[in-house]
This record gives C-alpha cells, sequence and structure tokens, in this order.
C-alpha cells in the first residue's frame, strides 16, 4: 500500500530518519487516505524525544512537549510531531496522570483509540498495520485497540468519539465495542463539556447525522442530552405526524445542510415537545408553545454544553421561529421578516423545509408550496433591498433630534413607529415623508 505524502510531511519524516530516528506518519491521516479522503493534517509519530526534534528543525513550537508533542513549521505550515509514548494511568476516565516515552512504535500504536486511527505510514516501511485497522476499514467497521471495556475505561471520551467517525465513515461498531458502551456509557457523565461539545458537533456536521441514534441507543445522550431521550419517548398522535419527536428529529436531521448552527437548532428544534405536550377531546396531541419554550431550553442546554454566545443565539432564534408561518401578503413577510431579523435568513427555510420533510405525508403539497412562496417573498423583498430595520430607515436618530425633538427615549419610539410605517409602504422610506409624519405626530415635541 502506498501514500502520497505530502511534500512537507515527508521532508520531516526523512529529515528525522537521516538524523538516526523513526518517524511515521500516524492515526486520522493514514485512516483517511487508504479511504482516499483528504486529510484535515498530517500528524507524525517518532521514536525521537521533544528535544531531539526540536534540534533538527530550525522552527518549531512547544505545542504540548509534557505530552510530547512539538510542532515543526516549514514554510509557515505546521506539522504536530510527536514522541511515540505510552499513556500512564488514567486519573479520572479523562486524562493520563502521566505521558511515558517510548522508543517502539508497536506501544504508541496500542494507546490509540480505534484499529482504523492506530495505523503508520513512511515510504520505507509502507502501512504499519499492527492491530487490523485496514481489513476494519475496509469492512467498514469501529473497533476498539484491545478490549473495549478497558479502552472506555481509561478515557470515557473515546465512547463518543466512536460514535462520532460512525457518523463521519458511515461505519458500523463492532459488538463487543458497542457493548461495552452500553455498559459504561455512565462514565461519560465525567468528562468535560467541552470535549463533549467538541465530538457532538463532529457528530451533527457528518454526513450520517442520523447516528446519533447510536448514541441515544448506547445510552450516551442519556448522560449528555437527556432531553432527547425524553424526545424519543414521545409520540405524536396528530395527523402532521408519523414519528416519535425524537425519530422525527432524527429523520430532519438528514434534511438540513451539515452547519453547526443549523445541525443544532434542527436537533433541538423539538426539545420542548414533551414539555408542552397536551390531548384534546378527540384524543389528538397538541404542543401548544413549544417553539418559544424550545427555545429557552435550548438555551439552558447550549449553556450546559458550554457552546459560544453566538451560536447559542442563532440556535435559539431558529427554534423561536421554526414554526412561525407569516400570511404570505408582503406586508406581512417583511413584518416576518423584521420580528425574526434578516439574519436568520435563508437559514430558517432550510429548518423549516427539513422539518416539513420529517413529517407526515399529510398536506405536504400544501406546506412545501407555502414554503417556496414564502422564500420567493423573501427574495424579492432582499432583492429590491426594501427597509426591514431601523437601521434601513431613510432617518436616523440624530435626524429627528435636528427637526426639533427632545433626545431621550421617544426617539426611539419614534423610530419603531417610522419602521411600522415604512414595513406597510415601503415607498414610504424617504427623508421627506418620515420627517413630515414626525412633524404632524408629534408637535408638543419641539422646543419653539
Ligand atoms: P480528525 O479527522 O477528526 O482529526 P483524527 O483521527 O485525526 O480525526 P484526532 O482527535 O485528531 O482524530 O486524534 C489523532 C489521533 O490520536 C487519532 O487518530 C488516534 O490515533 C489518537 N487519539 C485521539 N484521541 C484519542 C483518545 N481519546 N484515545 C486514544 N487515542 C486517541
Ligand atoms: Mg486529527
Amino acid at each position: 500500500m502506498r501514500i502520497e505524502l505530502p511534500e512537507k510531511a515527508a521532508y520531516i519524516i526523512q529529515e528525522l530518519e537521516r538524523h538516526g530516528y523513526e518517524a511515521y506518519a500516524v492515526g486520522g491521516c493514514v485512516r483517511d487516505s487508504v479511504l482516499g479522503r483528504v486529510p484535515q493534517d498530517w500528524d507524525i509519530t517518532t521514536s525521537a524525544r521533544p528535544g531531539e526534534v526540536k534540534a533538527i528543525f530550525g522552527h518549531t513550537i512547544d505545542t504540548g512537549i509534557a505530552h510530547g508533542t512539538v510542532t515543526v513549521m516549514v514554510d509557515h505550515e505546521g506539522f504536530e510531531v510527536t514522541t511515540y509514548r505510552i499513556d500512564g494511568e488514567y486519573e479520572d476516565a479523562r486524562h493520563p496522570k502521566e505521558v511515558i516515552f517510548t522508543p517502539l512504535l508497536r506501544e504508541d500504536l496500542r494507546r490509540r483509540d480505534f484499529t482504523i486511527n492506530a495505523m503508520a505510514y513512511n515510504d520505507a516501511d509502507g502501512l504499519v498495520d499492527l492491530f487490523g485497522g485496514l481489513s476494519d476499514l475496509r469492512q467498514g467497521v469501529i473497533r476498539c485497540v484491545g478490549d473495549p471495556a478497558e479502552r472506555f475505561t481509561e478515557d470515557a471520551l473515546r465512547m463518543l468519539r466512536a460514535v462520532r467517525f460512525a457518523a463521519q465513515l458511515d461505519f458500523q461498531m463492532e459488538r463487543r465495542t458497542k457493548e461495552a458502551i452500553r455498559t459504561l456509557s455512565g462514565n461519560l457523565a465525567r468528562v468535560s463539556a467541552e470535549r463533549i461539545q467538541a465530538e457532538l458537533v463532529k457528530l451533527l456536521v457528518s454526513d450520517h447525522p442520523e447516528q446519533i441514534a447510536l448514541a441515544y441507543e448506547t445510552g450516551l445522550t442519556e448522560v449528555f442530552l437527556p432531553e432527547f431521550d425524553e424526545m424519543m419517548r414521545t409520540e405524536q398522535n396528530n395527523p402532521h405526524h408519523c414519528y416519535t419527536v425524537g425519530e422525527h428529529t432524527i429523520k430532519a436531521l438528514t434534511g438540513v445542510p451539515a452547519d453547526k448552527v443549523l445541525r443544532l437548532a434542527v436537533l433541538l428544534h423539538d426539545v420542548a415537545k414533551p414539555l408542552c405536550r397536551s390531548v384534546d377531546a378527540q384524543g389528538v396531541d397538541h404542543f401548544y408553545g413549544h417553539p418559544e419554550r424550545g427555545s429557552e431550553l435550548a438555551g439552558q442546554i447550549l449553556r450546559r454544553l458550554k457552546y459560544d454566545n453566538d451560536t447559542t443565539g442563532r440556535v435559539r432564534a431558529l427554534i423561536r421561529w421554526h414554526d412561525d408561518n407569516p400570511p404570505l401578503t408582503d406586508r406581512a413577510v417583511r413584518r416576518a421578516i423584521s420580528r425574526i431579523g434578516t439574519e436568520q435568513y435563508p437559514g430558517l427555510f432550510a429548518v423549516k423545509r427539513a422539518d416539513l420533510l420529517a413529517q407526515s405525508d399529510y398536506q405536504r403539497a400544501e406546506k412545501l408550496a407555502y414554503l417556496s412562496s414564502y422564500e420567493a417573498a423573501w427574495n424579492r423583498i432582499m432583492e429590491q433591498d426594501e427597509c426591514l430595520t431601523i437601521k434601513q430607515l431613510a432617518v436616523n436618530g440624530q435626524d429627528l433630534i435636528a427637526a426639533g425633538m427632545r433626545p431621550g427615549k421617544e426617539i426611539g419610539e419614534m423610530l419603531k413607529r417610522l419602521l411600522e410605517i415604512v414595513l406597510d409602504a415601503p415607498e414610504k422610506n424617504t427623508r421627506e415623508q418620515l420627517l413630515t409624519f414626525v412633524m404632524n405626530e408629534n408637535p408638543f415635541t419641539y422646543d419653539e
């Protein structure tokens, strides 16, 4: 098996070898190359100690010296070069207390999580595959290196990584690996929210976000997203639906582009349905208020998982408005866009479409036609650059003060009223017409 190493990675490996050390490309880059995917970055593993690596290369950065990692810079491009190591005893199902350097490649490969991630390559030796990684890659299997229960006990994050790789690669999980997760899933509680968040994002933006189902089946969502388990248990006896809330959500995830915010929004768009469920006299389920409460609950969940405020805000807005369906007059659509915020579009349409396509067939054609018309109206309003925000008004606060209004909160209120006028009649967005309105409306605020 031959892998085309990028020139700079090959250079680093050669230099290390020329100085008498062993060096290989390792892990994700080998896996992705074998699969014919483009690796994100090329990690190098070597028998040289960090100090020895630094002595060979002109420009290096101490990325994680304690863990044996030095970044070697080649023409402004960085490559992580890590000394062969064994992870010491694991403290708390999270990080090894210490790392021990080893002269043996085998030892370094053995500490890695999955067989497909435990292969090394250089041009002299070709593929070094000591744990059946190649065969698992060919069969599409995620399998732990060694005893799964032991490996997951050492580092509980590996359980979620297993699901994430299954989603990215569309692989099956080997039976013993999966069973070990079922048994040990509770240990994920000891892993930091930040590490869980990073894996969850990779899972969600993968080609197979529906593999979140595997995280549910194995008991992992119960730990970091128990709200999802609630969704899986919530039936929707209602003509619009044919799945539980959770199954509907899984289906909808596959229907929205692979973007972090959009996928998170779809994941959580119905998160409050379990809380909002009511049954009417005919036995039909309703979920009144679920967008509002869902947006709040999503805020709590995303904060718990340590998402940044920008992501959280955008996700919350999409959830808040996912079920908002204005009448399709130009006035009503302008009002809706203004209320919801232009920045939520066109993402909101993607969420609405994915949601709709994961519902029952009931009124599907009508719903799709509605959505297309809504989108067309939005497009037209955007093309004509119609005023939708106070910022886009032909006058600003300064103009109102110059026209004689007293500074203060009346200014803001007047601007809001002007926006209302312009949303109803865009042609009124001229300085002259707006200032005339102000003068007529507010004769008493003038100082003259
Ligand atoms: P990605 O494409 O997401 O970067 P990757 O396989 O490169 O995938 P990284 O998290 O960058 O994943 O880790 C690089 C390598 O380090 C892995 O391929 C694996 O060999 C090893 N590794 C990473 N995390 C762990 C872990 N928690 N336990 C054991 N080995 C790990
Ligand atoms: Mg990587």
